[in-house]
């Protein structure tokens, strides 16, 4: 019976990928018709030249609900304007100006990761405004925005390929010399030349394994080699060794030297240097100020210190 039933059975899976697939086809051209959320402005404007200020301007912002496309075939696109989501930020303002670096800290899900994504506009805001050297991203070229906001995260994304291809990606046509100058500024280049092929052995899955603090300064090094104005930078260093946070924390510095940084701060060393600290709390800034002030001040940060950083070996 069995024998039987089984070619029958095979035909009727045959017949469900068939019907999958249509449905994919289908999907496929509602996807093509949807509207992306962030659009550019036909008149998309450049960021000025020289240091960028960053400001947030009583930023208010929810997700968007994961049903919200927007379909262009939509005649009343008032029904996916509005937001679905709760509010996750509640008036954020703030303000960095060239060359200054504005720390983040505050407990998981405060927000920290949501105010550092509008940067780049990943999302809009619901309202307020977050601009570049005065200039509201939203009427700012994607390229612009691209070219002037650097993203470096937890696990910065390398490509299956050569480490000298990863690293081209950052700069088309960057020169031999501009390279192992990056490589050497991020810590990685006793490393990479000590490697049977290096510039061109292979890095990622299949290839040479990277450990994560080697992962992050290679990372770190596309940023040099990208150099962009401001840089928007995650630095949790969970699984790192102290070594290799040593360097990570050395090749940061130099990544970090004269440009605007907004950074998810993990770090005392970071918390020190920022030019201001933001504790965000529950979508809101409940506190600013320098380390030394906020320690001083005994409130949310001088617990958090506690907490976080007083047992690193830097603290004082
Ligand atoms: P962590 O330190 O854990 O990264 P965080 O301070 O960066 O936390 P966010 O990740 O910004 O906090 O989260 C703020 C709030 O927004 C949380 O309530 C979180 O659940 C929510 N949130 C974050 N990302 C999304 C998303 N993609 N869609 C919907 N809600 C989200």
């Amino acid at each position: 019976l069995t024998r039987l039933y089984s070619p029958l059975t095979a035909l009727a899976n045959v017949r469900v990928d068939v019907m999958t697939a249509l449905v994919s086809f289908e999907r496929i051209f509602e996807v093509l018709d949807l509207k992306p959320m962030i659009t550019e402005k036909p008149d998309a404007r450049t960021v000025p030249g020289g240091g960028v200020s960053v400001e947030f301007d009583d930023v208010r912002f929810s997700y968007p609900a994961a049903n919200q496309y927007s379909l262009a075939s939509l005649e009343d696109v008032s029904t996916v304007d509005g937001r679905g989501g709760d509010e996750v930020l509640h008036g954020i303002s703030f303000r960095a100006e060239p060359g200054q670096m504005v720390a983040l800290v505050g407990s998981s899900g405060a927000g920290k990761s949501t105010i550092a994504s509008l940067l780049p506009r990943l999302y809009d805001v619901d309202s307020g405004a977050v601009r570049l050297s005065g200039v509201d991203v939203r009427d700012l070229g994607f390229a612009a925005i691209r070219d002037t906001v650097g993203v470096v995260t937890q696990d910065g994304h390398l490509f299956h390929d050569t480490i000298r291809a990863n690293l081209e990606y950052a700069r088309p046509g960057a020169g031999e010399d501009e390279i192992w100058d990056a490589l050497a500024r991020a810590r990685l280049a006793e490393l990479v030349r000590a490697l049977p092929d290096g510039l061109d052995t292979v890095v990622g899955e299949r290839g040479y394994r990277l450990s994560g603090g080697e992962r992050q300064r290679l990372t770190i090094a596309r940023l040099l080699l990208a150099q962009p104005r401001v840089i928007v930078l995650d630095e949790a260093t969970a699984h790192l060794d102290s070594e290799s946070e040593a360097a990570v924390g050395e090749a940061l510095t130099q990544a970090l030297a004269g440009r605007t940084a907004l950074v998810i701060a993990h770090r005392l060393s970071t918390v020190r240097a920022a030019d201001e600290i933001l504790v965000v709390e529950a979508g809101r800034i409940v506190e600013r100020g320098t380390h030394e002030a906020l320690l001083a001040a005994g409130g949310r940060y001088a617990e958090f210190y506690q907490t976080q950083f007083a047992d690193e070996p830097a603290a004082a």
